[in-house]
């Protein structure tokens, strides 16, 4: 479980941090910044890009984020695969997979992953290790359903392309984990349910 902190006080991630968990989710470069900084004596925590990234915060995202989840574009991974090099260091990242028709929302079009994972090989210092997926919002979550399990075919269809010990999918909010979960996913990115509603 991804613990998704946006908005959230760096000592209410602290008090997450001591309830065990590891995994921190923020969506935007600027906020991590701070945050990240009064947080620094806490070991063995993995922080998340979840939200959009533009090319020209990549060199400082990857000095605040272990893993990049909304990896979206071929420029982008030209981008953070070059400032990756720069910094030695292989970055994990997961695809984002836009399988909402809503235009608000980011990702690569589904039909568009086999090409962008033919060409991983030109991004040695990136690690494509799964998917992500964020679900149009309904007030029945089980109407979810059908879009986890597009993605859960797709992940199924690449699974042998993606790197690391074991491909993630990540998928489900506080919303609609369940049934995320009944269809595949196992990463999970949980705000509200944990810290409250964002004011
Ligand atoms: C905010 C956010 C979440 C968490 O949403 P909740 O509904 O608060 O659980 C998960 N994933 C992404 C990409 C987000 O932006």
């Amino acid at each position: 479980m991804v613990a998704v902190t946006k908005t959230v006080s760096a000592s209410l991630v602290r008090e997450a941090y001591e309830c065990g968990l590891r995994h921190f989710g923020e969506n935007r470069v600027q906020e991590a910044v701070a945050k990240e900084k009064s947080l620094d004596d806490l070991r063995g925590v993995t922080w998340h890009l979840l939200g959009h990234l533009q090319t020209n915060k990549a060199k400082k995202a990857l000095g605040l984020f272990d893993c990049v989840q909304s990896l979206d574009s071929l420029r982008l991974a030209r981008v953070l695969n070059g400032e990756a090099e720069r910094c030695g260091n292989r970055l994990p990242c997961l695809v984002e997979i836009k399988v909402s028709e809503e235009p608000e929302k980011q990702g690569l079009p589904p039909e568009s992953l086999d090409e962008f994972l033919a060409r991983a090989d030109e991004w040695p210092f990136l690690s494509l290790e799964g998917l992500m997926i964020v679900a149009p919002y309904f007030d029945d979550p089980r109407r979810a359903r059908p879009y986890f399990r597009r993605a859960r075919d797709l992940f199924d269809r690449n699974r042998g392309r993606f790197r690391g010990e074991r491909p993630l999918l990540s998928m489900g909010m506080s919303q609609d984990f369940e049934p995320a979960v009944e269809e595949g996913a196992n990463m999970i990115r949980i705000g509200t349910a944990l810290f409250g509603e964002r004011v």
